[in-house]
């Protein structure tokens, strides 16, 4: 693709490639059709894991025939979950956590992610994080419903103590509707979340 400027995802890719590698842990709080579990899958190689949750059977189903196809099911732990209770079944402390939220593209529209579980299960991401570990939001927000998401995760980021938090935002002012990417990084020692 011969594009100077990159799309929301391909940032949120940009910076994950930045501090995972062979044997990081990374979440993938949002499966979906199983894009961004098979990136995460090849950064983090068969000496890494990535926890990989979503609500959807459909979204879990086709993320397994993806990594399956590409030799990658190994590295990824599937969980057919809401990624509010991520803290339930994860017991280490990882590198990063990606959201990546809306809808599942070409599935059903009215499935999406909401205020409430996704801040639950941002502050369970805070806290999962290791020191420098990266937070990485891509929000879509165009849908009925999606504004609502974007001011809460937007308020929750803007809330972050900028003493053990960086956050920075790429957005496109002037694409329609765009998705824009939020990065959060962890400085030191426990989140604090008001
Ligand atoms: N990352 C995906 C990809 O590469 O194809 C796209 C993700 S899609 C924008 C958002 C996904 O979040 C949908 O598949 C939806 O089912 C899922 N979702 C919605 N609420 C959720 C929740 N509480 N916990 C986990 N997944 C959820």
């Amino acid at each position: 693709k011969n594009q100077t400027v990159k799309s929301a995802v391909e940032w949120s890719h940009q910076f994950l490639a930045q501090v995972l590698g062979p044997g990081s842990l990374v979440i993938d709080a949002t499966a979906g059709n199983g894009r961004d579990t098979l990136f995460l899958a090849g950064l983090v190689g068969r000496s890494g894991k990535v926890y990989a949750f979503d609500i959807q059977e459909e979204a879990i189903m086709k993320t397994r025939k993806l990594l399956d196809d590409a030799g990658m099911e190994k590295q990824v732990c599937l969980f057919h979950q809401s990624h509010e209770r991520m803290d339930e079944v994860i017991g280490e402390k990882v590198d990063a956590v990606l959201f990546n939220l809306g809808y599942l593209p070409g599935g059903d529209i009215r499935i999406i992610t909401t205020a409430g579980t996704t801040l639950g299960a941002l502050e369970k991401a805070a806290l999962l994080l290791k020191d420098y570990g990266l937070l990485v939001l891509v929000v879509y927000w165009g849908h009925p419903g999606g504004p609502a998401e974007r001011d809460a995760v937007e308020g929750w980021a803007a809330d972050l103590s900028p003493k053990e938090w960086d956050v920075m935002k790429i957005s496109f002012p002037n694409h329609h509707l765009a998705p824009f990417v939020m990065i959060m990084q962890k400085k030191s020692g426990e989140a604090s979340i008001q």
